[in-house]
């Protein structure tokens, strides 16, 4: 059986995503804006929680780990890389690490570009990947200290991944992440459709993640900064993919 997925928001516009493996009744939650709306989400479904996955260091990521923690009695797990900056971890995560979760693993993805040491976790059999603020519902997280190269080699990996994986990113950006996307490929069929839906699931204020990467891979313009017809829209025929995806981030910086 797939893990069961429920959306926390919290915060203005951040996204907490639980995940229950029926069997075992294991329940992890990735990131911890806030704690109470977490704990509410778990109390209504009657879930206790057996771990707390960290996929990056920012405030708004793990602003609430230590009270959960010592509501819940979790394990958490983060990357080791940035142990000096983040919440007690009961278990320091390398990328290629494997975690448990019940009867299922997850794999721990390197994810850098918007801070180094950002992890992601991949979940095979449930076709679930946590990614954080890498890559987000048609955009990807700002690069606050890595490289356009980084985020790049991030952006490609996670594009092998199998298209209907689930992308769970860490915030609701669409609505501005699309009319950005809009000015890189107006005539996009795809995105155009997306960016409707999107439109009419936030004016019912609902979440527009998660998001298939198939989809993302049709709309998102950094996953597409490789596309022959995304360099052309940029004048960039003859550039680099890490290029391409370097001038589209610029682009987003000041749009
Ligand atoms: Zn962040
Ligand atoms: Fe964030």
């Amino acid at each position: 059986m797939p893990l069961d997925l429920v959306t926390v928001p919290c915060l203005n516009d951040n996204y907490a995503y639980l995940l229950h493996e029926p069997k075992s009744g294991a329940v992890a939650v990735i990131d911890v804006p806030e704690a109470a709306p977490i704990q509410a989400a778990l109390a209504e479904r009657g879930w206790s929680l057996s771990d707390i996955l960290i996929t990056h260091h920012h405030h708004d990521h793990v602003g609430d780990v230590d009270k959960l923690r010592a509501a819940t009695g979790a394990r958490v797990t983060g990357a080791a890389a940035d142990d000096h900056r983040l919440p007690q971890l009961d278990n320091a995560v390398l990328a290629g690490d494997v975690i448990e979760l019940g009867g299922e693993t997850a794999m721990i993805l390197d994810a850098s570009g918007h801070t180094l040491g950002h992890i992601a976790y991949h979940f095979p059999k449930s076709g679930i990947l946590c990614s954080g603020d890498s890559l987000m519902a048609l955009g990807c997280g700002r690069l606050f200290e890595g490289t356009p190269a980084q985020m790049w080699e991030t952006l490609s990996s996670f594009a092998q991944l199998p298209p209907e994986t689930l992308i769970c990113s860490g915030h609701e950006y669409s609505q501005a992440n699309g009319l950005f996307a809009l000015t890189i490929e107006p005539e996009n069929a795809a995105l155009q459709t997306r960016c409707q839906a999107i439109e009419t699931a936030r004016a019912k204020d609902l979440p527009t993640v998660p998001v298939s990467l198939g989809e993302e891979l049709a709309t998102n313009p950094f996953l597409r900064a490789g596309e022959a017809s995304v360099k052309a829209a940029l004048g960039l025929e003859n550039a680099s993919d890490t290029e391409v995806f370097a001038q589209i981030r610029r682009q987003k910086d000041s749009f």
